[in-house]
């Protein structure tokens, strides 16, 4: 639905799509869309970051909107709203909100609570990531199987990014987690390069994780046109490999025969075992 606004074929995968959610709702009729521009992630900083030098999300992610509102003539002030927000700033982003919404005449006080609450929401909601990870990875020990931390971004959980890949890998017989489960048990490991984009960072914890246990490799989804990805691509290979893991990096973009796909895993489980 969004193709005739996508200004540059060049692009990553996840980004092009974000022009037909767009398109999507503009055809709901909604009262408007609210895509604020975030140069800042959440700060992860758990202790083992160190090392990590900032929490940015990457360019195309941070200022997307922007790129939007210029390319989708049906877009305008009214029917999108895209403040700049740093929810590592809660007053200041209560503030912003409270601005950009006045017509609601919120109260910003109360949002900055609102805010609090879903903060602790989402950490709620990342801890029963890593129960359930956890869960997957102790019953895949009982039985045997090998285990495949399937390492991406948040996004990459949408269907029509992943492809399925994670039903190939199972199919083959491995346990699946994604990286998010892992990150928190790895400090940063010697990088040659800044570390400096919150998904990013969990990604190199993530690989090093994956060094100190026999029974798990990393599969790496990396987005056609993701610019960030060439640079964490080399460093994760580098990790991995300096321990004497296997680095399978899997392209995704809008090509949905999975061929090739299929043969890197089944070389993949050949190798390792599934
Ligand atoms: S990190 Fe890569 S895939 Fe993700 S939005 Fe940025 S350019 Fe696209």
């Amino acid at each position: 639905m969004g193709q005739s606004t996508i200004p540059s074929d060049t692009v990553c995968y996840p980004a092009k799509l974000v022009h037909g959610h767009i398109e999507n709702l503009l055809s709901k009729n909604v009262d408007f869309i609210f895509y604020p521009c975030m140069t800042y992630n959440l700060n992860e900083g758990n202790g083992l970051e160190e090392g990590a030098v900032n929490h940015f999300n990457c360019p195309v992610m941070a200022y997307y909107p922007e790129l939007l509102k210029a390319n989708i003539e049906t877009l305008n002030e009214n029917n999108f709203i895209r403040p700049y927000l740093d929810l590592n700033r809660r007053k200041n982003a209560a503030e912003t909100i409270t601005k950009c919404f006045s017509k609601f005449k919120l109260n910003s006080a109360v949002v900055e609570i609102m805010l609090e609450r879903a903060i602790k929401s989402l950490k709620e909601h990342r801890r029963n990531i890593i129960k359930e990870g956890v869960k997957i990875i102790n019953q895949a020990r009982k039985e045997h199987r090998k285990i495949i931390v399937l390492a991406g971004r948040p996004y990459h959980i949408d269907p029509e990014i992943n492809h399925g890949i994670q039903n190939i890998l199972t199919s083959l017989g491995f346990a699946v987690v994604t990286e998010d489960v892992v990150a928190h048990m790895s400090p940063v490991p010697k990088l040659d390069v800044i570390n400096q984009w919150t998904y990013h960072s969990r990604l190199y914890r993530a690989a090093n994780y994956v060094t100190t246990q026999a029974d798990m490799q990393l599969v790496q989804l990396v987005s056609f046109g993701c610019g960030i990805d060439a640079i964490t691509s080399d460093e994760t290979r580098a990790i991995l490999e300096r321990k004497g893991k296997i680095y399978t990096q899997l392209k995704i973009d809008e090509i949905s025969n999975l061929g090739a796909v299929k043969i890197r895993l089944r070389s993949l489980a050949a190798t390792f075992g599934g």
